[in-house]
């Protein structure tokens, strides 16, 4: 009998984040019971974020409440070893994340991106349910994306498929944060979009207040989405920037997967629906088909736990495919 008065059933949702860590304890449709957060160790060895994790399961649920856990990860990852392969975003660059926990609990683990499990869990219990192409978008401090095409969730040679924030938008264009040139990500991130509104400052000549603080470093993205709506000229320069350059992301990943309906989560598009609205009129634009509905994610600033459960609870068999092979 589990803590929670039932046969122990359950399963647990991890989403593993740049400055987070988040931990679900879910009912087996889906619920989320309950729940605990950290930060993400900034330093330590190879299993620093594995232990937090482990400590974070166990104030939530007894070794008995559960049959597996699923994971969404930043990346770059290993998918046959769960882990974590010199991501540029977090403390500690390299991490194991499924050996210790499947030697301290017991259970299986599935390790995924982050995106990669925010698409199962639109496909099991969000927006795609009865769909067989679904495409989860995140608009956040970087661009990111999961697809399931066909019924099959598109895991990659690595673990590291559709990383669409890296799409390239522009070749002649702006440097991305991973060095690349003309990503989507490096005009859309919301760490890249104070960057693109100094670039534009510069190079247009703007002089009003709003480009002179860009300039001067002093302009964050929120700020930049608020100056728009108070209709600051300049703020309004970069925002469309932003909107067209997102709608051709959209668009190309539309063209892409074909898919039936997109989910669009992260704090970027989830606290500017005002602008998101803009990039969907923009999209067929850019589109080669009707653009299928392009809606608000299901599980809001938790869709990466709510499709790390979902992961633990319907493993993906495009997943266990790779494990199969490695064993
Ligand atoms: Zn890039």
């Amino acid at each position: 009998m589990g803590r929670w008065g039932t046969v122990g059933d359950g399963v647990i949702g991890v989403d593993v984040g740049a400055t987070r860590l988040r931990v679900g304890y879910f009912s087996r449709d889906g619920r989320l019971l309950s729940r605990a957060e950290a930060r993400t160790p900034s330093e330590g060895g190879r299993n620093s974020v594995a232990k937090v994790v482990a400590e974070l399961i166990e104030s939530l649920a007894a070794e008995e409440d559960f049959t597996a856990i699923g994971i969404g990860t930043i990346g770059p990852l290993d998918i046959y070893t769960g882990r974590v392969v010199g991501t540029p975003n977090a403390g500690i660059r390299s991490f194991d994340l499924k050996e210790l926990l499947e030697e301290r609990f017991g259970v299986s683990v599935y390790v995924v991106n982050d995106a990669t499990a925010a698409v199962w869990g639109e496909f099991k219990g969000g927006v795609g349910v009865g769909k067989l192409n679904v495409v989860y978008v995140t608009l956040s401090t970087g661009v990111g994306a999961g697809a399931v095409v066909d019924g099959n969730l598109l895991i990659g040679k690595s673990g590291n498929a559709v990383e669409a924030g890296h799409i390239v938008i522009n070749y002649r264009g702006a440097v991305c944060g991973c060095g690349g040139i003309g990503h989507w990500e490096a005009y859309a991130g919301g760490a890249s979009i104070p960057k693109l509104a100094r670039a534009i400052a510069l190079e247009e000549g703007w002089d009003n207040e709003t480009a002179k603080r860009a300039i001067r470093g002093e302009v964050d993205a929120p700020e930049i989405f608020r100056l728009w709506r108070l209709g600051d000229p300049f703020a309004s320069r970069v925002i469309n920037e932003v909107t067209e350059a997102t709608a051709a992301g959209l668009a190309s990943v539309i063209n892409v997967f074909d898919p039936e309906v997109v989910a669009v989560g992260g704090s970027v598009a989830l606290k500017n629906r005002d602008f998101l609205r803009k990039v969907v009129e923009a999209v067929p634009k850019y589109a080669l088909l009707d653009a299928p509905p392009i809606v608000e994610a299901s599980f809001g600033d938790d869709a990466v736990l709510y499709g790390a459960a979902w992961v633990a609870i319907d493993p993906p068999p495009t997943l266990l495919r790779y494990y199969l092979r490695k064993a």
